[in-house]
């Protein structure tokens, strides 16, 4: 590219001058497909497989790596998240990438919805500027990594001879997630019970339809040692949850109703807690956001992921130290992870102290 075409692209971009002299970056996308370990199923889907987004975004001879995926709940694709990329991408490649914040506002404004996209920009932004700076994401956020939780390992729905099977599998997670709301409910629990005596949290994903149906399947997981229910209800039936709130013991977290900052001081007074996710928000940055903005008003901080490979996985563990728990366990479901980054010893997630994610070829 010459100099004219260059300063063309980059005024059609509108992006904000350059502070340094360096070259413009070059944005690489790439769908990939993750192979799951077991089916994966919830009560929205069940796949052998799923299509994430890769960013890279290629500057001064250092890669900064980003991961999207899409949710389909939300009308994203892989190839929707693709061409979302691709219509910033000259706003990217002449953009300064130290003022990521202001960028990402650029990115926010120039794309409507594909969030998950937006989360793989952001990511890959970020992985450059650590990686720049010499500075560990976490580092950037001014996060002490010695403050991670323990990740909880999540158990798909399944015929209970399967459910058996993954939970022994599961033996080095303390704390278990799982996946509920369909009419197979006490049969997973009791699949889930008969081989171990761990704390359990589990995710009806909207699955129960009716309060009282809600109110008595809570009644009765709690019996079992279940300490935490998350989104029992449709995200839109938010009356019949203060409903169901009033009748339970055990905190109830928003997932499929928490979507960005704004939604957070409107489902204060119907939950106790918010499970936070780079990708249904559109990156660190606003996960960031979201984590703070929860804390502020005295709710419970739960930071989840979508199934993804370890870069995805790695740049949600950057922001773990402000998160009360956390189901960062994309990672661990899939059989092809390109890349290791974030470990998890006892439980607990261990935070690559390299500077950006930290992530290395598999
Ligand atoms: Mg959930």
């Amino acid at each position: 590219m010459n100099r004219r075409h260059w300063m063309k692209t980059f005024a059609s971009a509108g992006a904000l001058p350059a502070v340094t002299a360096a070259a413009p970056a070059r944005i690489e996308t790439e769908i990939v497909r993750l192979k799951l370990r077991h089916t994966w199923t919830t009560t929205m889907s069940s796949s052998e497989h799923r299509d994430v987004l890769y960013v890279r975004y290629v500057r001064d001879g250092l890669t900064g790596r980003g991961e999207g995926a899409p949710i389909v709940r939300y009308n994203e694709s892989a190839g929707s998240a693709r061409k979302a990329v691709e219509s910033v991408a000259p706003l990217l490649a002449a953009a300064e990438p130290r003022h990521f914040a202001e960028v990402m506002r650029l990115v926010f404004e120039r794309i409507s919805g594909e969030w998950a996209a937006k989360a793989a920009i952001d990511i890959a932004l970020l992985d450059w500027v650590g990686q720049k700076l010499g500075v560990p994401i976490h580092g950037l956020f001014g996060l002490d990594p010695r403050q991670a939780p323990v990740t909880t390992f999540s158990i798909g729905i399944d015929t209970p001879e399967t459910i058996r099977e993954k939970v022994r599998e599961a033996e080095a997670y303390p704390v278990l997630k799982i996946k509920v709301g369909l009419a197979s409910d006490e049969a997973v629990i009791e699949a889930v019970r008969s081989v171990t005596r761990k704390p359990l949290r589990v995710d009806a994903n909207e699955g129960w339809k009716d309060k009282e149906e809600a109110v008595r399947k809570i009644r009765w997981l709690e019996k079992q040692g279940v300490e935490m229910i998350e989104q029992p209800m449709p995200a839109a039936m938010l009356e019949e949850m203060k409903y169901v709130r009033a009748k339970v013991n055990i905190p109830v977290v928003a997932d499929e109703a928490c979507l960005h900052p704004a939604d957070i001081p409107r489902l204060a007074p119907y939950f106790d807690g918010v499970n936070v996710k780079v990708d249904k928000c559109g990156g660190l940055l606003e996960a960031h956001r979201m984590l703070e903005m929860a804390r502020a008003l005295g709710l419970k901080t739960m930071l989840g992921c979508m199934v993804s490979s370890s870069v995805a996985i790695t740049a949600a563990a950057h922001l773990s130290p402000l998160a009360g728990y956390a189901d960062l366990d994309g990672n661990l479901l899939i059989a092809n992870d390109p890349f290791r980054g974030v470990r998890v010893e006892n439980g607990r997630l261990v935070l690559p102290e390299r500077p950006g994610l930290g992530v290395t070829p598999a």
